[in-house]
């Protein structure tokens, strides 16, 4: 009931009772900063019961044993004309509990709405995932370019901006032709919106915002600042994008997402999951991997955090990869000042000097030294020679500084700061019906044109 930034939802579903693909089973409390959550299967509901992710989160989560038959529910229909205003694009998002996929989890009509309210002019299609090991992102590109960019279209539209950036490195070839393939074959689809393709390094972790903003914009964001605000631009993870494609052609709310399936040999597996697996049960369907006495970790090898009950750890909406690593004694020793940890820091702190000073206490100095910037990369204990668990506790004490709480170490970006933005802002109680057509909002131009 709780997957994204923001509040839990309230069970829509009753012990015994039937459910199909694409239900409605958590719905937002009114006035909450949540989106619905969906089944991911048919069958029957066995328990709502309180689960414990491995971030330390903790929410009810409704309980659904498969009947095996994967029938859908009757709202889930392709989309006849799928030339729908603005206000019903958001609308469709909202409903269809579509969050940030690449690990953030703030939900995208949220940032939308931040979007269209400060009125960016660029739209960032977020193609750069570096993490090793990490593909999930390259497999909606090359298997489904053309969601990717009626999406990117449709969401450039609906936040009212023209100019659509398509972030990717070089190396990625395929997925680059893929992508022109789709801009070729959408060609008479949309007009005036001009796609372009920015290369960047294939460096983790050039997809973060920050490390964007400061490639393309020279701007440095505080923990406060917006991609939004300060360079007026809006950046979505391509996989959100194919979600939202997903919903608006498809009818097909976020229910199932890929997951990269990882082990220090190297064995990649992508597979398409319901949300809500247990993690024990995905890895029982990869031929190669034994999870017995290994390791599990929740996310990619990097930023992923170890999870210790697979049997009762789903996958949820913002989890990108599962990595399986052989267990091992960690010998920590004494810092030799090789200073690997600082040059590689991408933001540019000096992880030595802020992991002395929090074992020793000394949290204000760590503070002084901008301790809050951390962005929980891993990178700096990844080079370590001395094994020192330096993202441990750096990073966990920057989350607790930023919710303001004691916070357990967990994976991935910085806490978003969704500062006043409203789901519901700017709609009226009639844009809630996703169909209306709003003759005040940006109509997305689906027929005719050429490609710019
Ligand atoms: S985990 Fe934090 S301190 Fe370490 S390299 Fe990443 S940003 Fe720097
Ligand atoms: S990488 Fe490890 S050993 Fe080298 S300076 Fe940083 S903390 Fe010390």
């Amino acid at each position: 009931m709780k997957q994204h930034i923001g509040d839990e939802c309230i069970p829509a579903v009753k012990v015994g009772e039937e459910v199909t693909i694409g239900q409605c089973i958590g719905m937002p409390a009114p006035g909450s900063f949540a989106v619905p959550v969906h089944s991911s299967i048919s069958g029957r509901v066995t328990d709502i019961k309180p689960v414990q992710l491995p971030t330390g989160v903790t929410s009810r989560a409704v309980f659904i044993t498969s009947d095996r038959k994967r029938t859908f529910h009757e709202s889930i229909r392709p989309r006849q004309d799928v030339n729908i205003s603005a206000s019903s694009v958001m609308g469709i998002i909202r409903d269809a509990g579509v969050v940030g996929l690449g690990g953030e989890g703030l939900p995208a009509i949220a940032k939308l709405n931040r979007a269209k309210k400060l009125k960016v002019n660029t739209l960032l299609v977020n193609c750069l995932q570096s993490e090793p090991y990490a593909a999930c992102d390259y497999l909606r590109i090359g298997e489904y370019a053309d969601y990717i960019i009626m999406g990117a279209v449709a969401m450039a539209g609906a936040c009212g901006v023209k100019v659509i950036n398509i972030l990717i490195s070089k190396e990625h070839k395929y997925e680059i032709t893929a992508l022109r393939s789709a801009m070729e074959r959408s060609f008479s689809k949309y007009s005036g919106y001009a796609f372009n393709f920015v290369y960047m390094r294939q460096r983790f972790p050039q997809g973060y915002y920050r490390l964007v903003a400061r490639a393309l914009y020279g701007v440095n964001l505080s923990e406060k600042d917006t991609l939004e605000e300060k360079c007026h631009a809006v950046m979505f993870n391509c996989s959100t994008i194919y979600a939202c494609w997903e919903a608006i052609a498809d009818g097909m709310p976020l229910v199932s997402r890929v997951i990269s399936i990882s082990t220090e040999n190297g064995i990649k597996h992508n597979v398409i999951a319901p949300i809500g697996t247990p993690v024990s049960e995905l890895l029982d369907t990869v031929n190669g991997i034994s999870s017995t006495s290994k390791r599990i970790i929740w996310g990619n090898c990097l930023t992923g955090i170890e999870l210790s009950d697979p049997d009762n750890t789903p996958v949820i909406k913002t989890t990108s990869g599962i990595c399986v690593i052989t267990r091992r004694e960690i010998l920590r020793n004494p810092c030799i000042s090789c200073g690997r940890c600082t040059d590689s820091c991408p933001m540019t702190l000096e992880p030595a000097i802020l992991y002395s000073l929090l074992k020793r206490g000394e949290t204000q100095k760590a503070e002084y030294f901008n301790v809050t910037r951390c962005m929980s990369c891993g990178a700096c204990s990844y080079v370590c020679p001395s094994n020192l668990d330096l993202t441990e506790t750096i990073a966990s004490y920057a989350a607790s500084k930023k919710r303001g709480t004691s916070y357990a170490y967990r994976y991935g970006h910085d806490i978003a700061d969704i500062g006043s933005v409203s789901l519901l802002e700017g709609y009226t109680e009639d844009d809630k019906s996703p169909e209306v057509h709003d003759k005040n909002a940006i109509n997305l131009p689906f027929e005719g044109g050429k490609l710019i």
